[in-house]
């Protein structure tokens, strides 16, 4: 999927958020009332959803708790990474199976920004970043980023247009880092050797590519001096290289998911979203592969769907986010051998057309109290 740069670009493009978010409250009924019409059998359905750890995700299994009818098995790691070693154990749990997965962002409609979140239970309730794990990971790209847009930088060698590269950003012997794609950016021979006019006490003038010149249009090159190429440095024009130290493959995944799109993340208007959509559409594909062919789901109807939360943060008045699911895709897997995959368009259609009443939908305080009315059962060893 993010395998070349007009693939990320169709990949991405491709997860559209604007008018396709459902509330969790509708969405779960719905989703609950899609596995009843599948044929799945009422009170013998497992629910199991892969989200991150943030406490901002808790409503999302609330719902599945209330809707379903048991509370849902634990499929997931932080930054909404799948555990596909356990699909068998969830197997064993259910007659029938249905796996929620889902990455997530903060959301503040007021200013229109993603990636941050209040947190009411802080001293000051104050935002913050939102994935935090996702967040924290690309830290260290985003600071790459901004060297590069800084210390790449256009100027003229006797009217010629130049590009002065960073030392640094030549350096092809380091083992990470940000890389550049240096035959969009100088002119190149047909072996691929760069031309160097001029060498500089930490940078390198190379004559700009034709094609750069083309994009760029010449007036971006300063007469006098130079300019950073800051923005105009395109997700295409540089990619990274990190060194994955971890023996636990599981806790680098959501790092490795993002590492071939993360020019396109860092460039993004909103890096938390981009990065949000990356990895669930990455999760996705991973997991319909782990599902498909593993010998715990022979006889079992299972549904896996998958998509983004987005959380807007609670209120003084509410306890919890007003949480919102834009679905991306879906993966039917029955016990009669059907097997489907459904793309965005086909999922909000067929989510559509589900009933949001469920009359089969637990009360939690009738269950408490229930519970609470039990005579103890004394633990004898
Ligand atoms: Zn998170």
């Amino acid at each position: 999927m993010f395998s070349n740069p007009s693939g990320i670009t169709r990949a991405l493009q491709s997860f559209r958020i604007e008018n396709q978010a459902l509330c969790y409250s509708n969405f779960i009924p719905k989703l609950y009332n899609w596995c009843l019409k599948l044929g799945f059998t009422r009170d013998s359905i497992m629910p199991s959803r892969a989200f991150c750890s943030d406490e901002s995700q808790g409503v999302p299994i609330i719902l599945l708790a209330k809707h379903f009818g048991v509370f849902p098995f634990n499929h997931g790691r932080v930054g909404g990474i799948v555990s596909v070693d356990r699909h068998g154990p969830h197997a064993d749990h259910g007659k029938d199976l249905m796996l929620l997965q889902s990455s997530h962002v903060g959301h503040d409609p007021e200013t229109g920004e993603f990636g941050v979140y209040r947190r009411l239970h802080t001293e000051n309730a104050h935002n913050s970043c939102s994935c935090g794990k996702i967040g924290f990971i690309l830290e260290w790209y985003r600071t790459e980023y901004r060297y590069a847009r800084e210390n790449v930088r256009l100027t003229r060698f006797d009217g010629q247009p130049v590009v002065l590269v960073d030392n640094l950003l030549l350096n092809t012997e380091r083992k990470q880092g940000l890389f550049l794609n240096l035959e969009r950016l100088v002119q190149h021979d047909a072996a691929g050797k760069f031309f160097t006019l001029n060498t500089l006490s930490t940078a390198y003038a190379l004559p700009a590519a034709d094609a750069l010149i083309e994009r760029l249009g010449i007036a971006s090159w300063p007469e006098h001096g130079s300019v950073e190429l800051g923005g105009r440095l395109a997700p295409e024009d540089f990619y990274f290289k990190h060194i994955f130290a971890n023996h636990d493959p599981f806790q680098d995944q959501l790092e490795r998911n993002m590492l071939a799109p993360m020019p396109w993340i860092v460039s993004a208007k909103h890096p938390l979203l981009t990065a949000a959509c990356v990895n669930t559409q990455a999760e996705f594909d991973r997991t319909y592969r782990s599902l498909a062919h593993n010998p715990a789901m022979h006889d079992k109807n299972m549904l896996f769907i998958s998509g983004i939360n987005i959380d807007l943060s609670p209120t003084d008045q509410s306890h919890f986010p007003l949480t919102q699911f834009v679905p991306w895709a879906a993966y039917l897997h029955l016990a009669d051998g059907t097997r489907q995959i459904l793309e965005q368009d086909e999922l909000l259609d067929t989510l559509a057309g589900m009933s949001a009443d469920n009359p089969n939908q637990i009360c939690f305080d009738e269950s408490i109290e229930i519970m609470s009315n039990v005579p103890k059962v004394r633990i004898q060893l």
